[in-house]
């Protein structure tokens, strides 16, 4: 059976009664809805402290369920508490004191020298101008965490060249690293340039600024911060300036001996040109350009040039003559097969010849010849004949003391003393340099000793006469006899070995002894 909202009514005010309770809209409504609860009566105004726990967040939910609120009163005193607690006053300051605090720190990054942390900096503050929502502060905190992933300090470790360590700070590191550069400047680097200064003050043509250039690198290496003053670096302009000058002087004097020695090397090809029979066309050109050689105002380059055209002529003219001396050459072989040719044949004739050329006494064929005569004559008729065999004593001295050209006075003299002596039908023959053999027919041993010593009398007691030189001379002979012996030959051997003992004896004599 269905209850009446009446009869529910009847109940709560039944049930404040029993229960002592004040009659107040509140206690009433308590107790009202806990009836018809009871009763199954819905009623929508019991309902509202569920409609609106039903709209809270499921936070909320387990904080009321923990704090164990059962009604709309109890509810609104747990709203009130949390409205009124700190962190949700303050919560709005905090934001916009964040939000601030973030503007500044991106100044601050804008400020630091970093390119794109400045510009990325730049960029967040001017978004952050424009809107500040949650999701624009997401973007940026995007964008700053991708620098700094991207941020790379490594750069930083080429400064442990300079010695320099801390890296935490750029005022700290420049102004060490100027510290750093500066001792630098002042001792190594300053003493690299002193000798690169003076290396080339150094390689100069004049030697007159020798001693000025020691004395700048004396002080230089002394105290290399004097590349600092002013009035030194003008020193040394000034020495450059000296320097070129000098150079330029020195170039001149250098060009004006030059010049000199040209004229000299100039007048001797100009004489040879001269000389040359037939100067050909490049002898004049090159005899022309010489003349327009004009050291003291040509330019090396042009004197060079000038030269270098000089030597190509001379070098083409020298390769002609050498060619000229190659065919007169071939001539002179020529020439001088024909004269070796002709010397043969004057030997041959010689050879041929019956008549000593210098003695006119009979030549070797000759003797041979009249040897055979005489040993025919011998053998068929039996006349007999002796051999003399004579040779100057000490020959060699004589052409070593008066010379070869006075040797053959004196042989030919001897020759003519021998001559003299002989009879007609006697053979005077020149058997060698400077030996005669004389053959003498029908005359006894004796009688041939005898004329020996003739003619080594004669010849001891002469002086010969040669460019006013007085020279003595001995001679020394053997003599044989053919009938004492075998054949010609051995007479002429055995006149030989008589001759050899003479000289044993001591010369100037003649042997056998009579
Ligand atoms: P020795 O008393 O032992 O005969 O002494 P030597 O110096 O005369 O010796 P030898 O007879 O061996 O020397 C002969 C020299 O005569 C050697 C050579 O130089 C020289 N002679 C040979 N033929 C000629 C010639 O035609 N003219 C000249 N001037 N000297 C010649
Ligand atoms: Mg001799
Ligand atoms: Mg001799």
């Amino acid at each position: 059976m269905a209850t009446s909202v009446n009869q529910v009514i009847k109940e709560t005010i039944q049930a404040i009664k029993e229960r002592g309770l004040v009659l107040t809209p509140d206690n009433y409504a308590e107790v009202f809805c806990e009836t018809a609860k009871k009763n199954g009566v819905i009623v929508p105004d019991c309902q509202k402290l569920e409609k609106y726990v039903g709209r809270l967040n499921d936070e909320f939910k387990a904080q009321l369920k923990q704090k164990n609120v059962k009604s709309v009163d109890e509810l609104f005193a747990f709203m009130a508490s949390r409205l009124n607690s700190p962190s949700l006053v303050e919560y709005p300051k905090l934001i916009a004191a964040l939000c601030a605090m973030s503007k500044k720190v991106l100044q601050a990054a804008a400020a630091l020298h970093n390119k794109s942390a400045r510009k990325l900096a730049e960029a967040s503050i001017e978004a952050l101008n424009r809107r500040t929502d949650a999701q624009t502060a997401d973007r940026i905190k995007d964008k700053w965490f991708d620098f700094l992933t991207d941020y790379d300090d490594s750069f930083l470790k080429r400064l442990n060249d300079y010695g320099i360590k801390k890296t935490d700070d750029l005022a700290e590191m420049v102004a060490e690293l100027d510290g750093a550069i500066r001792s630098a400047g002042s001792a190594g680097a300053c003493e690299e340039f002193v000798s690169l200064l003076t290396a080339t003050l150094e390689p100069s043509i004049t030697d007159k600024i020798i001693g000025d250039i020691d004395r700048i690198t004396k002080n230089l290496k002394d105290e290399p911060r004097l590349l600092e003053s002013l009035k030194f670096r003008n020193d040394i302009k000034n020495l450059t300036k000296k320097r070129i000058e000098l150079d330029k002087a020195e170039i001149s004097s250098k060009i004006a001996a030059l010049d000199k020695v040209l004229e000299g090397i100039d007048g001797r090809i100009l004489r040879l040109i001269d000389s040359s029979k037939d100067g050909s066309d490049k002898m004049g050109f090159i005899r022309r350009d010489l003349g327009l050689i004009n050291l003291s105002k040509d330019s090396f380059e042009g004197i060079r040039d000038k030269m270098l055209g000089i030597a190509d002529m001379l070098d083409g003219e020298i390769r002609q003559l050498g060619e000229q001396m190659m065919s007169d050459q071939l001539t002179i072989k020529e020439l001088q097969e024909k004269i070796s040719a002709l010397e043969t044949q004057l030997e041959d004739a010689k050879a041929q010849s019956r008549e000593d050329f210098l003695t006119k006494t009979a030549t070797r064929k000759a003797f041979v010849e009249e040897l055979e005569r005489f040993e025919n004559e011998y053998l068929k008729n039996g006349l007999d004949y002796c051999v003399c065999f004579f040779d100057i004593d000490h020959f060699k001295k004589i052409n070593d003391a008066y010379g070869h050209d006075a040797g053959d006075t004196v042989i030919a003299s001897v020759a003519k003393t021998l001559l003299k002596a002989s009879r007609k039908e006697d053979i005077v023959s020149r058997y060698g340099g400077e030996e005669f053999v004389v053959l003498l027919p029908g005359l006894s041993l004796e009688q041939s000793v005898e004329f020996a010593g003739r003619v080594r009398t004669t010849l001891k007691n002469s002086k010969f006469l040669y460019k006013e030189e007085r020279i003595s001379v001995t001679i020394s002979c053997g003599a044989a006899v053919r009938s004492a012996y075998q054949s010609s030959a051995a007479a002429l051997e055995a006149s030989d070995k008589m001759l050899y003992e003479a000289k044993q004896n001591g010369r100037d004599q003649v042997m056998p002894k009579i």
